[in-house]
């Protein structure tokens, strides 16, 4: 069975980019019976935080995935966070080095830059030159007296590299386009291009799946994996699938900076995890020409990463927004209810927390459920249950209080006055008071649900006169009249 692995770096807030990546991998592990590991990438000290490590932890948790292997879980190649794997890293290099796969390099920035502006004059491949590939222990000697420093550097071959990307079929690198490449630095911390792979190698990956913006570095962890495979470290190199890039506004790649890739924007309006997840499923895969709706399980049966597409993804709010929608429609009744939860109090409910009222909650629900597209929709859906006076939004207070509104509520008042207090009953007064006045249905109740809601836009009218009651709601009209 195959072994993923999802391995991000913990910085900054996590991004919709990244959630595709991680949902791909866990989809592909499950719907294989595979193992899914999850490994911190956080090497880099100096972008690397602790608050990102465990917003990031919360955030899968949030999203409900499982990991077989993995902090909080653990497993046979613990530990998964590269901070406390040094070690391992330092060891493979001294192997590395000594087995003649790499070598130190003595040059300096300021030589680098001068002789990469040279080739890119002269119209030549700009990328390292192999300075130092063979230098003697003479002038090994000589730029150690000299007090220089030294990288590790990685020896390519010298000849082309072809591999079968698992999305995009086969590819050929020429080696004057992926050049020796450092792997540790000066100061001896190991870079990603050292650590991904030689972790990937020893916790026995098979399936490499992420970004295409990590396709350069393939054909540098391929013969990378050939060199550990020869010293022992590695059993065998795995398969790469490399997925499509993600673009937002005016067909740019959606940045980490822009405000639709952060997950916690999502979090806070309230999307459902798994209507999230149904939408970035699609991005770059889709579970059969005509449909667009389906349960996480329906993905993990389907999945299958033969079918994921090459080409650049758009990422669309809106159709991110109406998936999201459809799911909280699926949901029971009890489920939406308890959802809402976090969106009934402070700090996104206006009203005084004891104003709250469970039991009208409850009656109101059903009916919110059909209509919001986010959780946090319901916050002004609901408000005007336990506000002490509605929310009186101009635009639809002057688009609805015309001339003859006056006279209508008051109509209005004294029919509702006399009704038995539910929706039908609201509803023929309300119509008969239209009656009188030459209005129909939709026109007649505007005034009234302004009044009663301070909007001209919300729940079933009659439904939230009912449960709001009689008392309130007349106050409400003789307010709206005065
Ligand atoms: N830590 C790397 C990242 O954040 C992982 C890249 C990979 O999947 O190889 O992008």
């Amino acid at each position: 069975p195959p072994r993923v692995r999802f391995c991000p770096s913990p910085t900054g807030n996590p991004h919709v980019g990244l959630v595709r990546t991680a949902l791909f991998n866990w989809a592909f592990a499950r719907h294989h019976g595979g193992t899914l590991v999850f490994r911190i990438e956080d090497t880099d000290a100096a972008r690397d935080s602790e608050d990102s490590y465990n917003q990031l932890l919360d955030s899968m948790r949030w999203l409900g995935f499982d990991w077989d292997e993995g902090p909080e879980v653990g497993g046979p190649h613990a530990p998964y966070r590269q901070s406390q794997r040094m070690d391992i890293y330092k060891d493979v290099a001294e192997r590395l080095l000594a087995g003649g796969y790499a070598y130190h390099c003595y040059c300096t920035t300021e030589e680098l830059d001068a002789r990469r502006d040279a080739a890119r004059a002269a119209g030549k491949p700009s990328g390292y030159d192999g300075h130092c590939r063979d230098l003697s222990a003479e002038q090994i000697a000589a730029y150690e007296a000299e007090g220089r420093t030294s990288i590790v550097r990685f020896r390519m071959p010298d000849e082309a590299l072809t591999f079968t990307d698992l999305v995009r079929g086969e590819l050929t690198f020429q080696p004057e386009n992926v050049p020796d490449y450092g792997i540790v630095r000066a100061n001896g911390a190991p870079l990603y291009t050292l650590v991904n792979p030689v972790d990937d190698a020893l916790m026995e990956i098979t399936h490499v799946l992420r970004g295409e913006d990590l396709l350069s570095s393939t054909p540098r962890q391929l013969a990378l994996y050939k060199a550990l495979i020869e010293l022992g470290i590695a059993k065998g190199t795995p398969a790469f699938g490399h997925l499509p890039y993600v673009m937002g506004e005016g067909n740019k790649k959606l940045s980490k900076r822009d405000p639709q890739a952060s997950l916690n924007l999502y979090r806070e309006r309230g999307f459902l995890p798994e209507g999230l997840l149904n939408y970035l499923s699609l991005l770059g895969w889709s579970i059969a020409e005509d449909r667009d709706i389906f349960s996480i399980e329906e993905m993990v049966a389907a999945f299958d990463i033969k079918d994921v597409n090459a080409n650049p993804a758009r990422f669309d709010l809106k159709k991110c927004e109406h998936i999201n929608a459809e799911h909280i429609r699926m949901l029971d009744v009890k489920t939406f209810t308890e959802a809402c939860g976090p969106w009934l109090k402070a700090p996104f409910a206006p009203w005084a927390p004891e104003a709250f009222d469970a039991t009208q909650f409850e009656a109101i629900a059903p009916y919110a459920q059909t209509r919001v597209t986010v959780l946090s929709d319901i916050t002004a859906n609901v408000d005007f249950l336990f506000l002490d006076e509605p929310v009186e939004d101009e635009a639809s207070w002057s688009k609805a209080m015309k001339e003859g509104s006056d006279a209508l509520l008051t109509t209005a008042r004294a029919k509702l006055a006399d009704a038995e207090w539910n929706a039908e009953a609201l509803k023929n007064a309300i119509l008969a008071a239209g009656e009188e006045h030459g209005l129909k249905l939709g026109k007649a109740q505007a005034p009234v649900r302004v009044a009663v809601t301070g909007r001209t836009i919300g729940l079933p009218l009659f439904e939230s006169l009912e449960i709001l009651g009689r008392e309130k709601s007349l106050a409400r009209i003789d307010a709206a009249r005065a």
